[in-house]
């Protein structure tokens, strides 16, 4: 029988049932872009072009696409165990795995710093940003402080779409549709700031004193009120907003200060990204709990999971040892493909030493990106590690359209970047060669001038 799979071009009545998630319906299926093949820094579509994935599938394929050794892994464990229930019943690949992102999670730079010596497993990031609050919740309570219950997010934060996430996140269209969300969130100032850090190589140098205003909000509350403070060390989906220099460490200083938990999310930071396994070891912060996803498989099976502190966890081994500590988890938590998927992952990471490579690349691609200042539009041109941005002037009356052409004409042209708003991000997998950043950034360039 005919796969809908084998076909090469889908018939419009084909396209109506599957209701794509943050995606224009009705736009999309008019002229529908399929992919149906990828490798190394490449997709294909369903036309046969070749198209230069400037952004890792969707800031996940840190390694690259349809690697080997992974692609290897992942057969080879559906052919073994398929699936093993994560309740009350384990298999080994979920231990190993955990043991080695402990092993690359960040340090204690001072004794006052957490370790981060356990692994929550979940499916995505949306559900590694619940679970970690969730912990947050339930360990105020455990230690006797149960009136800590509030949340602290950012504007502009993107945590995922669980109830959660979408209530310490600051993105206004993923939160007015869906009621009063969460009770007892507030909100950091986020750190973009055009008129004293447009065009910033690297780390802003303006803007630490905005993590005071979580003082503010401290005064305004009261400690005993709040449980946890999430951010991203580099916001991704919003545009790439790189934090100005000292503002993460004083975020953990008032955190530490206050009783508060400080939660890294790294969904887009982690493996590789910032030129180091997470943004929080190369900003040399160490938060209480880290969440991550995306790269740890490099985007091959769904995986998220929460990196714990010790004391955390320690917190919650008490009572009866035939007591259930934490009641939460997922049938899917620490799958067996995902598990293999990621320790193959992780081997290629350090056998190709991919996040050194990140590092080394970081002065090319911050040099290229930086080399659109001056271009039609630009206003702001950001980077840090293997991850730029290019923000444009927005048309009048049409907050995203700009760049929105810019990316369709991009893809006629054989380069994959993404928006959002008006920013066109760039963050290729760790594999990239000098010469796929120029044709990225030069495609993006090119193709300034040529929208009004
Ligand atoms: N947190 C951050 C920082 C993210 O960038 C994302 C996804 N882009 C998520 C959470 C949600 O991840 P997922 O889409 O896997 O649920």
């Amino acid at each position: 029988m005919t796969q809908l799979s084998d076909q090469v071009h889908l018939r419009p009545e084909q396209l109506d049932a599957f209701w794509m998630p943050f995606t224009a319906n009705r736009q999309f299926k008019q002229a529908p872009r399929m992919l149906t093949r990828a490798e190394g820094m490449h997709f294909w579509t369903d036309d046969g072009r070749q198209i230069l994935d400037g952004i890792s599938g969707l800031w996940c394929c840190n390694a690259g696409h349809n690697r080997k050794p992974i692609v290897e892994a992942i057969q080879r464990q559906a052919a073994t165990l398929d699936f093993a229930p994560p309740f009350q019943m384990a298999h080994p690949l979920a231990f190993e795995l955990a043991n080695r992102l402990v092993g690359i999670a960040p340090r204690p730079a001072t004794p006052a710093d957490p370790s981060l010596d356990h692994v929550f497993f979940c499916n995505s990031g949306s559900e590694a940003v619940d679970t970690a609050l969730k912990i947050a919740l339930a360990w105020q309570r455990v230690r006797g402080e149960g009136s800590r219950t509030r949340l602290i997010g950012r504007e502009r934060g993107y945590h995922g779409v669980g109830f959660g996430g979408i209530s310490v996140g600051g993105i206004v269209s993923n939160r007015k549709m869906f009621g009063t969300l969460l009770a007892g969130v507030d909100h950091l100032p986020h750190t973009h700031d055009l008129e004293h850090n447009a065009y910033s190589v690297g780390q802003p140098e303006w803007g630490a004193h905005l993590a005071d205003e979580l003082e503010r909000i401290v005064t305004l509350h009261d400690a005993s009120t709040i449980a946890a403070v999430i951010v991203e060390p580099v916001a991704g989906s919003t545009g790439v907003l790189i934090p100005p220099i000292g503002y993460l460490q004083r975020l953990r200083d008032i955190t530490r200060k206050h009783g508060i938990l400080l939660i890294f999310d790294e969904v887009i930071c982690g493996f590789g990204r910032l030129g180091a396994a997470f943004g929080a070891n190369r900003f040399g912060v160490v938060p209480d709990m880290i969440t991550f996803a995306k790269g740890v498989t490099s985007g091959t099976v769904p995986m998220g999971g929460v990196l714990v502190s010790k004391q955390i966890h320690q917190d919650f081994m008490v009572g009866p040892p035939g007591a259930i500590e934490l009641f939460h988890g997922y049938t899917y938590s620490a799958h067996p493909l995902a598990c293999a998927a990621a320790l193959a992952t992780l081997d290629v990471y350090r056998d190709e030493a991919l996040f050194e490579r990140a590092a080394s690349l970081e002065p090319v691609l911050a040099r290229l990106a930086h080399g659109l200042k001056g271009r039609p539009h630009v206003i702001d041109v950001r980077n840090l590690g293997f991850v730029a941005a290019v923000e444009l002037e927005p048309r009048a009356g049409q907050p995203g359209a700009r760049a929105f052409d810019v990316f369709l004409r991009c893809f006629e042209q054989g380069v994959l970047v993404r928006t959002t708003g008006d920013t066109i991000a760039f963050s290729p997998a760790l594999i990239a060669s000098e010469t796929d950043l120029e044709r990225m950034i030069t495609t993006v360039s090119d193709n300034l001038a040529k929208v009004d």
